[in-house]
């Protein structure tokens, strides 16, 4: 079953049973300056949820284009990570509870896309001391059939979201998890959803009952009740197509075979080059639906990410060995894939194009300056009979150069040398704790 006809399904479905469709928002969140960008479908209901606007129609659905900065470092990493991805979700301003989200979403998996439910496990809210348990949620899974073996209970980390702020909506969730085979498995004998150890378990779609105001002391049921779903659209395609990670799917062949082309090796090998493929491929999406919905590189904010994406695409394609510019025609890949549910990336083809080519260009005269810097402090070290470079210009480098850790380490092996990399993690920390400090960036981290 290809991408289009899984998004179209999930949209109609919906749209069968009274739901609005309402269009994917832009990537830069509109009317809402304290949040970077958009990272979920729900983003654009919040007023209506909270009554500042009246929706078009209490049921909605959507595909929202979404960029999460919070796990730029796990894209390669795992099978499922992105930045940019496409959220599906269905939504009742007031209208259907519990019971019909829990049994359309059962009823869309299984029946609709057909997906085994011996497969499909489910988490729920286990309750503290200020909140009970979500047992109706218990109750509803088992009576749609879900075996109470594969019900697994966690607490507000896991299962719960918000308030937003220190007050508000908020309420507990329930996720749906795709059992991909015990070969996947650690093994353990705690492997379950969510499990730190292994990826045999993916979760493919949040559902939040939003039924609570905390009024900053204790927490009341609210007059109207609010759903919100979530459904990551390059996981579900994953499942559907049998294949092992999000960039096996259609959505990504054709990226995918352009960085072959052009770097003349092949995806799915070994470990090291997937991994830069996957971070070549992920990265120059993002960076080209950023750039169409108006973002531009820079050094902060919004513009920052796009520039670090970017710069992240480039040194991870020089891993794989493409030393010429190459971003903008893996970017016209991306364009010609996705522009048919996009239309605005074939209006803004020459401009999205254009940008990359410009801070393409400019990262290569960085990138030499950095690569002099280096081998000028190689120079002296040789000289002195030393065998480790200190984290200090490690970290200049990374910071200032934009170089990744991973070149610097590539650089450093053929030369025989060791980067002092407890030094090299002192530094990013106090880096970190300062980027933290960036209202931004920590109004991002929430999990929405
Ligand atoms: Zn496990």
């Amino acid at each position: 079953m290809k991408s289009k006809v899984i998004r179209d399904r999930f949209l109609k479905f919906f749209k069968d049973k009274n739901h609005s469709i309402i269009q994917s928002s832009n990537l830069i969140p509109v009317d809402d300056p304290t949040v970077l960008l958009t990272t979920a479908g729900v983003q654009q209901i919040m007023p209506f949820f909270s009554g500042l606007k009246e929706p078009p129609s209490k049921r909605l659905v959507s595909c929202q284009k979404c960029f999460r900065t919070t796990d730029i470092d796990n894209v390669g990493l795992t099978p499922k990570h992105l930045t940019f991805f496409e959220m599906l979700g269905n939504f009742s301003v007031g209208d259907y509870f519990k019971k019909k989200a829990i049994y359309w979403a059962w009823e869309f998996l299984t029946e609709e896309l057909k997906i085994d439910s011996n497969k499909l496990w489910v988490t729920v809210f286990e309750g503290d001391e200020e909140i009970s348990a979500d047992d109706e949620a218990i109750a509803m899974w088992k009576e749609v059939g879900v075996s109470p073996d594969k019900i697994y209970k966690f607490g507000k980390a896991d299962n719960f979201w918000g308030p937003p702020g220190e007050k508000g909506p908020c309420g507990p969730c329930s996720e749906i998890h795709f059992d991909r085979g015990e070969q996947y498995g650690c093994q353990k004998d705690k492997c379950g959803p969510n499990c730190e150890q292994c990826d045999r378990f993916i979760e493919v779609w949040n559902l939040v009952f939003t039924q609570y105001n905390f009024n900053g002391k204790k927490y009341d049921l609210l007059p109207q009740k609010n759903i919100d779903t979530g459904m990551g659209l390059e996981r579900l395609i994953a499942i559907m197509q049998n294949v092992e990670s999000v960039f096996d799917t259609d959505l990504y062949n054709e990226i995918i075979k352009e960085i072959e082309r052009l770097s003349n090796k092949k995806f799915g090998i070994s470990s090291d080059l997937d991994r830069s493929f996957r971070i070549t491929a992920d990265h120059l999406k993002g960076a080209t639906f950023l750039i169409s919905d108006g973002v531009f590189p820079s050094n902060e904010g919004r513009g920052y990410v796009l520039r670090r994406i970017i710069r992240r695409a480039i040194t991870n394609g020089k891993s794989l060995g493409i030393y010429d510019e190459f971003i903008t025609s893996v970017s016209d890949v991306v364009i010609n894939t996705m522009k048919t549910i996009y239309p605005e990336l074939k209006k803004n083809r020459e401009y999205i194009l254009d940008i990359l080519e410009t801070e393409e260009k400019k990262f290569s005269n960085t990138l030499k300056q950095g690569i002099g810097i280096l081998e000028d402090n190689i120079k002296h070290l040789k000289k002195e009979k030393k065998s480790v470079i200190p984290g200090e210009v490690a970290f200049k480098l990374y910071d200032t150069y934009g170089f990744p850790i991973d070149l610097t380490k590539d650089i450093a092996k053929k030369h025989n040398l060791n980067i002092d990399l407890k030094a090299f993690s002192t530094y990013l920390e106090q880096q970190k704790q300062r980027a933290r400090s960036v209202r931004g960036f920590l109004i991002e981290t929430k999990k929405l």
